[in-house]
């Protein structure tokens, strides 16, 4: 059977349709508009989805190769999220599952992150349960013990903000344009990771902050910048990959804590900056170190996309766990 996936919880407007755990598209619409404020802005965010929407839905349809008529189910996003992102995606999922009389699915966007690793990929595996889940995105850090499918228990998480947040705005500092992550990582590939030191923040063994790290970027160019106007541009490369040199050994830091507290030795990434390549090295390294099981899900599931929705969707299409005709978005809805 055939389910469309529809994400719409921040600043991109994805779909997707899935049959049998296989992604037969994967459309997106990435909107450039927010970059010219340094962040995304939610009100242009949720216009730009009333633009894109019917568009994305029409291609993935189209490369999917198959007619709305077919379709079996709608899955769509209903949190968390911005609300006035979330709401374009869910009021267009309900008209369109009323229209066609299938059922309406709602999905939760952190499941989704973690669901994406059981879609059916060559050369990828699918975790084991209960394994761990490390989920790294723009808005959340999390650590969950996934025991099934729909079982999931948050066991850590950022006391302040998110990773994703962390390496956005410290490149926000570095006069790198947003999203600032991929970009320091890119950087880093190219410097040395010794060079600077940034501090780790203590807090409960699987917890996590990062609010005081940008504090510190801040500090450290301020200080730097005064001795050397030219400080950032000279030494980009250095100040990245130390910046995501802390960064990453804080995440793996936390994963082993995780791993000795519940003696649970599978573990998979999720979420935007499981598209670090920091983080994939390090947990490819500590796959053959500590003897675990890693999974990493490919590049265009990592950050926000639909096809993590249509799994997620497809999961609870076969256990008949429907939303009902009133399901309304829900902007801080938990795991
Ligand atoms: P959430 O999933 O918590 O609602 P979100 O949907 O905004 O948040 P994602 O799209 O999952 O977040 O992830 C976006 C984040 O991932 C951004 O902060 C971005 O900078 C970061 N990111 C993407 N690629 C990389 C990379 N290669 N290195 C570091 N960070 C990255
Ligand atoms: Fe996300």
């Amino acid at each position: 059977c055939y389910i469309l996936g529809i994400e719409s919880s921040c600043d991109d407007t994805a779909a997707a349709v899935i049959n049998n755990g296989v992604i037969l598209s994967n459309e997106v619409a990435t909107q450039k508009i927010h970059e010219e404020y340094g962040g995304v802005v939610p009100e242009l965010a949720s216009r730009a989805h009333q633009q894109n929407i019917v568009p994305v839905v029409n291609q993935a349809l189209k490369k999917a190769n198959i007619d709305k008529k077919q379709l079996s189910a709608i899955a769509f996003t209903r949190g968390p999220g911005l609300m006035g992102s979330l709401l374009v995606g869910t009021s267009f999922a309900k008209s369109l599952a009323y229209g066609l009389d299938i059922p309406l699915i709602d999905v939760n966007h952190m499941q989704a992150h973690i669901l994406a690793h059981f879609i059916k990929d060559e050369g990828h595996s699918t975790p084991k349960f209960p394994f761990l889940a490390l989920t790294i995105s723009g808005g959340h850090t999390q650590i969950v013990k996934v025991s099934s499918y729909f079982e999931q228990e948050v066991i850590g998480q950022t006391i302040d903000d998110a990773v994703g947040e962390a390496f956005d705005k410290s490149a926000k500092i570095l006069g790198l344009p947003y999203p600032g992550g991929p970009l320091i990582d890119t950087y880093a590939k190219e410097g040395d990771p010794k060079r600077f030191k940034f501090p780790k923040p203590r807090v409960a063994p699987l917890d996590f902050s990062f609010s005081g790290l940008k504090t510190s970027v801040l500090y450290f160019v301020e200080k730097n910048v005064l001795e050397n106007p030219n400080f950032i541009v000279e030494n980009m490369n250095d100040v990245c990959a130390s910046l995501q040199f802390t960064i990453v050994s804080y995440l793996m830091d936390k994963l082993k804590n995780a791993v000795a507290h519940t003696g649970i030795k599978e573990v998979a990434i999720g979420g935007g900056v499981s598209a670090n390549s920091g983080i994939r090295a390090a947990l490819l390294e500590a796959e053959n170190k500590y003897g675990w099981t890693v999974h990493i899900p490919k590049f265009e599931y990592c950050t926000d996309n639909a096809g993590m929705i249509a799994i997620v969707g497809e999961l609870k299409y076969k256990e008949d766990m429907y939303a009902e005709n009133n399901v309304a978005a829900n902007a801080r809805m938990k795991l």
